[in-house]
């Protein structure tokens, strides 16, 4: 056993500190708990192991299977029993160590005090105590192990006492010793000299010095350390050994001599490790829980470190582990992200791919439909003209014209919706006069709201401005189709347009009507490309694409359509766009149809270079009308031949060719001689952008699209070559309100010959502009208003009004 004094005072210091400092409590936890750990290792260790007994000592066991054990009831941390009277204390585990190793059972027996319990063993009520320190007077009526457990006697004194003090420097003092207690026998016997003060028990000494009743204080180092824990006194200090051993054994009652050779081979059995174990379970109050690791036993340090080198090593390996785990998770995620990159690298790829191929296939498919149609249009319409052929056959070119027309404005609704898919379609910002747009337009609905005996009003804001910027063109085509929509799905009732301003320059345009109305379902369907309600599908007109095609034309002028409709009641469409306003004005649209160069005008040399033979008469035709000088080529070689021997002002020049086609021609014009000068105007089916540009790099002065109207080429003409133009005389289309015109219309038709009103009235029904225009042509020679009214019908495409009015009542 170390010095007892130093251990105590570590032991006092350990607990100031201990209640201090956090991390030291912390370690001194993991001390504490490792250490107990590391006690307990043997327990598990080791089995239980029985001593060697005799015959006789087997079968006295045998005959006494029970053994009364009476310990003193408060001697702790020794022996004691508890608040449930169960008995506790380091000598009790030594007890249940015995009794597990010779296989008897120690029954314990509560008595009242220590005096009782020496009462009862020497009458022979009970036959044995647990922890008892031999005296000479004891060994009389008692027999005695060998003593199992050791401490010394200290004197302990309150902290005041500064100085070290031994048995002898006690003299004169007030000394306490527990009543009965065999330090107390020593110390009558031995120290006569001293101030003995016997008190009942620890509590009581340890509490007499530090409220400094008694001087000093004796007793064994165990009790002293368990007491002072339990009462939490801080204030006393270990400041001598007494030089005595407390010494405990097991004793039996005289008459039973045969249980101490049992009793003692028991104990002998009891290993190092058992001990520890015991001793580890009252460390807390025995040993300092300080206890540092240089304290330890050389077994206990290996131990320790072969634990913390596990420990570590475990660590290490876990930690290992799990970052090979976290390796493998980011190299899986990595992987999948690699993975998802290329499939979405793949998925742009294929998905600009197929924009391409829809861009190649639209054009293609533009060009393929445009040539022949350019031909068909063309030809009917010239043939249309042409004198000579019997009326009969003229009917059949009507309808060719006609239905050729009707495919045309099916193929540019497709295309349309295409280019402003694509984002090619362009909107302009051109001055122009917006209530004159809103009158035309109004003029053109109200002839079909009349014959369909629908109301119509159109309000304008009264500070409605004149001239504004923004697209007339597109504007009107939206305000068309919600018209025209709202004139052919209401039955009966009547159609609105409102215009209105709206702050920040912006104009309100709404159409109301009284028709069958959307359900709330199909709101917003509607805009979808192809979709119709029912009652779209049941009038049999229309493709189910106007309301594609005027959201996206309306959003592109930076407004937004939308509905508000409630079926049974009526349909309301509105859009706000910007339209600021201008000072500007408009140039004055060509109303009037061209006839020819005007007066004075030199005839321009115009090189046509197609491959097709059709396409090249159109253009030829329409070219010469006007009394242009026109060269045909074939192909690119020819054009560059005849560019330097025939020296074109403009060349009409088709981009697809065989041979050479019309950029590569383009780009060889170019560099020749005068090439720099020469307008070349690019004829394409395309309807593409992408291509526009492409055209123009190739160095090309403009582009028309297959198949061009007339007035374009002559546009085109004028605007490269500078040409002016013979014009025919305008209609007056104002001169009468729109009812009195169509009653004025109705009224001569009946005076026109039949054959031509069933025709003209075929030419409508079939939709056909230029059968119509020619018949028209007829009808003037009879009745020239009814041919100016008519024609101003066709001019605005208004079949609707015109078959009202052919129609036989
Ligand atoms: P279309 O009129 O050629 O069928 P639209 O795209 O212009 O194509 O219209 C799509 C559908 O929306 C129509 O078929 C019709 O069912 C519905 N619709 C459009 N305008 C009205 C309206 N004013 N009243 C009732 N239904 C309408």
């Amino acid at each position: 056993m170390k010095n007892s004094a130093d251990i105590l005072q570590s032991f006092d210091k350990a607990e100031r500190h201990f209640d201090t400092s956090r991390p030291t409590r912390r370690c001194g936890f993991v001390m504490a708990a490792l250490l107990i750990f590391l006690l307990s290792l043997p327990c598990l260790a080791f089995s239980v192991e029985s001593p060697k007994l005799t015959q006789e000592e087997l079968k006295w066991i045998e005959e006494h299977p029970v053994v009364r054990l009476a310990p003193d009831p408060v001697f702790s941390p020794f022996e004691f029993f508890d608040s449930r009277g169960e008995f506790k204390g380091i000598a009790a585990d030594y007890m249940a160590l015995l009794e597990k190793k010779l296989g008897i059972h120690f029954e314990p027996v509560q008595l009242e005090d220590w005096s009782e319990v020496l009462d009862q063993i020497k009458v022979g009520k009970v036959d044995m105590i647990s922890a008892v320190m031999k005296t000479k007077g004891r060994t009389e009526y008692l027999n005695f192990s060998e003593p199992y457990l050791k401490f010394p006697y200290v004197i302990i004194a309150s902290d005041a006492e500064q100085k070290e003090l031994d048995l002898r420097k006690l003299k004169g003092k007030s000394v306490a010793v527990v009543n009965k207690y065999a330090i107390h026998e020593f110390l009558e016997k031995g120290h006569p000299e001293l101030n003995l003060i016997p008190v009942t028990d620890y509590s009581k000494g340890l509490r007499g010095v530090a409220f400094g009743k008694y001087d000093v204080f004796v007793a064994n180092l165990a009790s002293l350390s368990y007491f002072i824990d339990k009462e939490g006194i801080t204030n006393l200090r270990v400041v001598g050994e007494s030089g005595y051993f407390i010494n405990l054994s097991i004793v039996v009652r005289k008459d039973m001599p045969e249980l101490i050779p049992i009793l003692n081979k028991g104990l002998n059995m009891v290993s190092e490790q058992e001990r520890s174990a015991i001793f580890a379970k009252w460390i807390n109050k025995l040993v300092p829980p300080s206890k540092q690791w240089w304290q330890l036993s050389r077994e206990q340090i290996i131990v320790l470190l072969i634990t913390l080198i596990i420990m570590v090593f475990l660590s290490i390996l876990s930690w290992n582990r799990r970052l090979a785990r976290e390796i493998t998770v980011r190299q899986a995620v990595e992987k999948s992200l690699i993975v998802a990159n290329r499939n979405l690298v793949k998925a742009k790829e294929a998905a600009e791919a197929a924009n391409r191929a829809k861009s190649i296939f639209l054009s293609n498919m533009n060009h393929e439909l445009r040539t022949p149609l350019n031909a068909i249009l063309g030809f009917s319409q010239l043939l249309g003209h042409d004198e000579q052929i019997p009326s009969e056959q003229r009917k059949n070119i009507v309808t060719i014209n006609s239905s050729g027309q009707r495919l045309l404005s099916l193929i540019n609704d497709v295309l349309e919706v295409s280019r402003v898919d694509t984002g090619e379609t362009d909107i302009t910002r051109e001055p122009f006069d917006l209530p004159s747009s809103i009158a035309s337009i109004e003029e053109l609905i109200r002839i079909r709201t009349l014959a369909k005996e629908l109301a119509f009003t159109v309000d304008c804001s009264d500070n409605l401005p004149t001239f504004v910027m923004g697209d007339k063109h597109h504007l009107r085509q939206v305000l068309l189709n919600l018209l025209g929509n709202a004139v052919k799905y209401t039955g009966s009732g009547e159609i609105h347009l409102n215009v209105t301003t709206l702050p920040e320059q912006k104009i309100r345009f709404e159409v109301t009507d009284t028709g069958p109305g959307i359900g709330e379902d199909e709101q917003e369907l509607i805009f979808q490309a192809f979709y119709q309600t029912e009652d779209g599908i049941t009038k049999g007109e229309g493709t189910g694409l106007g309301l594609t095609i005027s959201t996206e034309l309306v959003r592109l002028m930076g407004g937004k359509l939308t509905v508000a409709s409630t079926p049974g009641e009526g349909s309301r469409f509105h859009f706000a766009l910007p339209l600021p306003p201008t000072v500007a004005t408009p140039s004055p649209d060509i109303g009037n149809q061209i006839i020819g160069l005007a007066t004075g005008q030199a005839a321009a040399r115009i090189l046509l270079v197609d491959d097709h033979p059709d396409n090249q008469q159109v253009a030829e035709q329409i070219l010469k009308q006007i009394g242009c000088e026109v060269c045909i080529a074939d192909n690119g070689v020819e054009a560059v031949e005849l560019f330097q021997s025939w020296k074109p002002q403009l060349i009409l020049m088709d981009m697809r060719m065989p041979v050479l086609d019309g950029y590569a021609a383009t780009a060889q014009i170019r560099k020749l001689p005068g090439g720099d000068l020469v307008k070349i105007v690019a004829l394409t089916a395309s309807a593409f952008k992408e291509q526009r540009k492409g055209i123009l790099d190739a160095g090309c002065d403009e582009v028309l699209h297959k198949p061009f109207q007339a007035h374009e080429i002559f546009d085109c003409l004028k605007k490269h070559l500078g040409l002016s133009y013979t014009y025919e005389t305008a209609v007056e289309s104002a001169t009468f309100p729109v009812k009195q015109q169509l009653d004025m219309a109705k009224a001569l038709v009946s005076s026109l010959p039949d054959q031509l009103r069933s025709n003209l009235e075929e030419a409508v029904t079939l939709l056909d502009v230029e059968v119509s225009y020619a018949l028209i042509e007829d009808v003037r020679k009879v009745a020239p208003e009814l041919a100016d009214l008519l024609k101003l019908r066709v001019d605005e495409f208004d079949f609707d009004t015109l078959h009202e009015v052919l129609a036989d009542d």
